[in-house]
């Protein structure tokens, strides 16, 4: 795990704004690139990508500056459709992005920017570059562990999300992610307004995935199903109704197009 604690991130800010240096992932000092520490000052005319309105309702926008094969690699990962993916990278050109305001962007929609493989200056110069920008930002990521090390005075990140698809953990299909368990643990020390997304949704122990939403104590959970046809393993009509009703009692459901097929009986 990257060396920076909380406590040492007004430090490493300042450190960074004033005087071009940052933290390397073995916990040392070093010094960041020119250009790199241009190109997140300066605000260029590269434009946002518009949401498709396929994540959430209220993202209006997306923004990636990590790029390429997410060390993830979940089966059903919907970039897979795009065909054999470029090698990891940060595209140092999306820091000259106009983010504007008013706007909420969804950061790192592409490639879960918190996998422990991503370094941490590729993090930390997205993050600064964000908060030149007065817009509400949803970072979500299955590796909350690794979330919860920026969030701090220096980062304030409003809205967080983690994705908890079942409470069992399926290797095939959740490739290197950290098991869900493991992600509600992590993501309950959170201390801003947490989200949770349970999507697609895969089948489950109805009593110890309602712990596991408990444990995240979300102010809102996004459900939705499988729209890739990945050939998940799915609840039951019955199973996903009685969770369902049973979140309403104690958090804001927001149920999307998808979950139609799994609960409608037409
Ligand atoms: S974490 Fe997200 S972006 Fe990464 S492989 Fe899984 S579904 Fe794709």
């Amino acid at each position: 795990m990257p060396g920076v604690t909380c406590a040492l991130f007004p430090v490493i800010g300042m450190f960074i704004l004033t005087s071009g240096r940052t933290w390397s992932s073995d916990g040392s000092v070093i010094l960041m690139d020119q250009e790199a520490l241009n190109t997140g000052l300066k605000h260029g005319e590269m434009g946002l990508n518009e949401s498709k309105g396929n994540m959430y309702s209220w993202v209006t926008h997306t923004w990636n500056t990590v790029k390429g094969a997410c060390p993830h690699g979940c089966s059903y990962c919907y970039m897979k459709r795009f065909g054999k993916q470029s090698e990891l990278h940060f595209d140092k050109k999306e820091l000259e992005t106009n983010l504007g305001c008013d706007n909420v962007i969804f950061v790192g929609s592409s490639c879960d920017m918190f996998a422990k493989d991503i370094p941490e200056n590729w993090i930390i110069r997205t993050l600064f570059h964000a908060q030149e920008y007065p817009n509400n930002y949803l970072y979500q990521t299955k590796n909350p562990a690794r979330l919860i090390e920026f969030a701090h005075e220096l980062f304030y990140l409003d809205r967080v999300c983690t994705t908890i698809e079942t409470n069992r953990f399926y290797p095939k299909i959740m490739g290197n992610t950290p098991k869900p368990e493991e992600r509600a643990t992590a993501f309950s020390k959170y201390p801003f307004n947490r989200f949770l997304t349970i999507e697609p949704v895969m089948d489950f122990d109805i009593d110890e995935m309602i712990e596991l939403v408990k444990l995240c104590n979300p102010v809102q959970v996004n459900i939705g199903a499988d729209s890739g046809n990945n050939h998940l393993p799915e609840p039951s009509r019955e199973k996903l109704l009685t969770f369902i009703g049973t979140l309403s009692e104690f958090t804001q459901i927001d149920q999307k197009r998808n979950l139609d097929r799994l609960i409608k009986t037409w």
